[in-house]
C-alpha cells in the first residue's frame, strides 16, 4: 500500500482544518493561469474523501488531481498548515492502486523503473552522452558527479559547462557509471511501493562504491537523494550538494572568481531549492549580471513536473509562458533547473519563436570566469 490507512485518515483530518482562504489557490500555478476554481488546492483535496472510499472521482476532480506540479508553492501559503502536497501524492497513490492513474504517468513510471530513466532510453551509456575529452575525472574519487537525466539526454551542455568550472577550481569528481533516476517523478505520483525498493537499491549501489559526496546540476537528485531517500530508506552514508553550493563554497574560499560582465538576467528559481535561493543572485551580481526578479512572494513553477507536462502539455506549456513573459526586457532568462530549461525551450521552439535565451546558471559564469 503506497500510504497506510493510518496516515490516509490523518491527512483526511487535516482537511477538515480547511478555513476556505483560498490563499492556496492564489498561489496555485495550474488555478491562476486557468482561472478555474476547481483546479485549485482547494478543491484538489477535496478528491481525497471519495477516492479512500473507492469512488469514481468525476473528469473535474481527476483532471484536479494531476494537473499540479508539486511545487509546495500552496503548502508555503497555508495558513492552517495543510500537507497539501501529501494529500494529493496520496491522492495519486490511491488512483495508482485502483489503476486509474493516467496512461503516461503509468508508461513514465514504468520507463524509471525499468530504464532508470523517465524517456526509456538505453541507459547504460548515459555517461558517455555527456563526457568530454577534456574534462578530468578521478574515477576512484569520493566525491561523484550526477548530472540528472534531463542533462545527460537532453541539455548536455549543462554537464560540460558545469565540469569546466569545478576543474577549473581543481575539482575532479568521479562519473557514477550505473547512474539512474533519482525517482521524483514516482514520489510525485505516488508509488511510493516502488520508491522505497528503488531508494534501497540506488543507495545500496551508492554505497558501495565508496561515495561519500554527491555533486549535482539537478534540483530534483539534490532533494530526493539528500533528503526523500532517508523517509522511504534510511540516511545514505553520503551527502548530497546541488552544484550551486560548491559554486557558492568555491567563490567563498576565492577559487572561483569573475571578471566583470554586463546584460541583464533574468532568474528562473528552482521550486525545490528554497534554501538556496540567495547563491544565484550572489554569483550572478558577483559576475556582473544585473538581476531581473520574476518570482513574486513565491515562485511561479514552470508548470511541467510531476506528469502536468506530458499530461497537459497546453496548460503546462502556459504555466511555463508567464516565466517567459516576466523575462520580457532582460537578454537572458537564467535557470539552475535543467527540466525548467527543457521544458521553457520547447515552449518558445513550439512557437516558432527565438525568443529571450534561456541558459543554464553555469554557461553564464563560465563565461565569466577568470582562468
Ligand atoms: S503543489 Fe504547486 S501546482 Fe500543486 S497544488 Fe500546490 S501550488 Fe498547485
Ligand atoms: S490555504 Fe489552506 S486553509 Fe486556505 S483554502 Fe487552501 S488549504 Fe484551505
Amino acid at each position: 500500500m503506497n500510504v497506510d490507512k493510518e496516515r490516509q485518515q490523518m491527512l483526511l483530518s487535516q482537511i477538515a482544518t480547511c478555513l476556505q482562504c483560498n490563499d492556496c489557490g492564489a498561489m496555485c500555478p495550474f488555478s491562476v493561469v486557468t482561472e478555474n476554481d476547481a483546479y485549485s488546492p482547494q478543491n484538489k483535496i477535496l478528491q481525497l474523501e471519495p477516492l479512500m472510499k473507492g469512488e469514481v472521482l468525476s473528469p473535474e476532480g481527476y483532471d484536479a488531481v494531476y494537473l499540479c506540479s508539486r511545487c509546495g508553492a500552496c503548502n508555503d501559503a497555508c495558513p492552517a498548515g495543510i500537507d497539501i502536497m501529501a494529500i494529493i501524492q496520496c491522492e495519486r497513490g490511491l488512483l495508482q492502486e485502483q489503476e486509474r492513474e493516467p496512461q503516461k504517468t503509468t508508461h513514465i513510471s514504468h520507463n524509471i523503473l525499468t530504464a532508470y530513466n523517465p524517456k526509456g532510453a538505453p541507459n547504460d551509456n548515459r555517461n558517455d552522452l555527456w563526457i568530454t575529452e577534456d574534462m578530468v575525472l578521478s574515477p576512484d574519487s569520493t566525491t561523484a558527479y550526477m548530472a540528472g537525466c534531463w542533462i545527460a539526454l537532453k541539455n548536455v551542455s549543462i554537464a560540460h559547462d558545469t565540469m569546466k568550472i569545478l576543474n577549473a577550481c581543481g575539482i575532479t569528481p568521479r562519473a557514477i557509471e550505473g547512474e539512474r533516476c533519482c525517482g521524483l517523478f514516482l514520489i510525485d505520483n505516488g508509488h511510493l511501493d516502488d520508491m522505497r525498493a528503488y531508494a534501497k537499491e540506488y543507495t545500496e549501489y551508492l554505497e558501495a562504491m565508496g561515495i561519500k559526496t554527491i555533486i549535482t546540476s539537478c534540483p530534483a537528485c539534490y532533494k530526493v537523494l539528500g533528503t526523500e531517500y532517508e523517509a522511504l530508506f534510511r540516511k545514505p552514508a553520503f551527502e548530497v550538494k546541488h552544484v550551486l553550493q560548491v559554486y557558492k563554497e568555491l567563490y567563498d574560499a576565492g577559487k572561483l572568481s569573475f571578471e566583470p560582465q554586463s546584460g541583464t538576467v533574468a532568474l528562473r528559481d528552482a521550486c525545490p531549492l528554497k534554501d538556496l535561493f540567495d547563491i544565484p543572485r550572489e554569483l550572478l551580481a558577483a559576475a556582473g549580471y544585473e538581476v531581473k526578479e520574476i518570482k513574486n512572494e513565491h515562485v511561479f513553477c514552470c508548470g511541467a513536473p510531476a506528469g502536468a507536462k506530458p499530461n497537459y502539455p497546453e496548460i503546462s506549456g502556459a504555466v511555463g509562458k508567464v516565466s517567459l513573459e516576466r523575462s520580457q526586457g532582460a537578454d537572458t532568462l537564467a535557470t539552475y533547473c535543467s527540466f525548467c530549461k527543457h521544458h521553457l525551450d520547447g515552449i518558445k521552439e513550439s512557437e516558432g519563436e527565438e525568443g529571450i535565451p534561456v541558459e543554464d546558471i553555469a554557461s553564464l559564469l563560465v563565461k565569466a570566469m577568470k582562468r
